[in-house]
């Protein structure tokens, strides 16, 4: 059993459920079934009325780096289904959230959602309106689809993150914080390169929650110094 220190804890479950596997589910979908019922984290986020697994992630990154802070302005980029706004909305009363996501999201209270496409340029100026001021802290948890393809998924998610990078670039307020996750490996020096001297500090946290198997992992940027305008 772990406890963070928002006081939710994760239990660990020691029956484990075994899905039968029907006919016409492929054996990688029934393998993601059973994963899923075993998963402590599904369990829990699912008690706690969060959509995702992934409010886990943002949990435990905030628990490590210490990012959300009341008054700010955010943005989550890839928001949908809306773990990361809900976690974000628990954090920030008297702030600005614009959640943004290629997919339709639920209503969360003190979060505004804007469905669109991030590297769409136009829906840049909507959240910098919304938000009334540049972002304190821009969060991206995009990925696309994963294909089972190692390398493809690698490239398909640093794209997204790239798409981030930019969006942070534009509109990150002076000394703030940057969260995205990346895919270890492959591109990832050259990112890093673009980064390190428009932040004070850069570092990768991979969160308890984030599957050990995964490839992924999340990059934190603190400080942004440099701002265009
Ligand atoms: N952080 C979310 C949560 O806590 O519920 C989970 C995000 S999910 C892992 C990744 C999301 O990125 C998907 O909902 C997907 O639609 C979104 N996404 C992928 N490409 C995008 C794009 N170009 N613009 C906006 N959203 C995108």
């Amino acid at each position: 059993m772990t406890k963070s220190n928002t006081g939710r804890s994760v239990e660990g479950r020691n029956k484990k459920t075994r899905v039968k596997t029907a006919r016409g589910r492929s054996s990688s979908s029934t393998r993601w079934l059973q994963r899923q019922f075993n998963d402590q984290y599904v369990s829990r986020a699912k008690q706690l009325g969060y959509r995702s697994r992934a409010a886990w992630k943002l949990i435990q990154i905030d628990e490590k780096v210490k990012l959300l802070k009341d008054g700010q302005r955010v943005v989550d980029l890839g928001s949908a289904p809306g773990g990361w706004a809900q976690v974000a909305a628990e954090r920030i009363k008297n702030g600005k959230i614009v959640a943004v996501d290629l997919l339709e999201m639920d209503p969360i209270q003190g979060v505004s959602i804007f469905r669109g496409d991030v590297t769409d340029q136009n829906l840049d100026r909507l959240i910098i309106t919304e938000l009334q001021g540049r972002p304190d802290i821009i969060l991206s948890d995009m990925a696309a689809p994963t294909t089972g393809h190692r390398q493809t998924d690698h490239l398909r998610t640093m794209v997204l993150c790239e798409a981030a990078v930019q969006f942070a670039i534009e509109h990150l307020s002076l000394g703030g914080s940057f969260v995205s996750k990346v895919f270890q490996g492959g591109t990832q020096s050259d990112l890093l390169a673009k980064l390190n001297p428009l932040f004070d500090k850069i570092r990768h946290v991979k969160p308890d929650s984030s599957r050990k198997e995964s490839p992924e992992t999340y990059l934190v940027a603190k400080g942004f110094r440099k701002n265009p305008n």
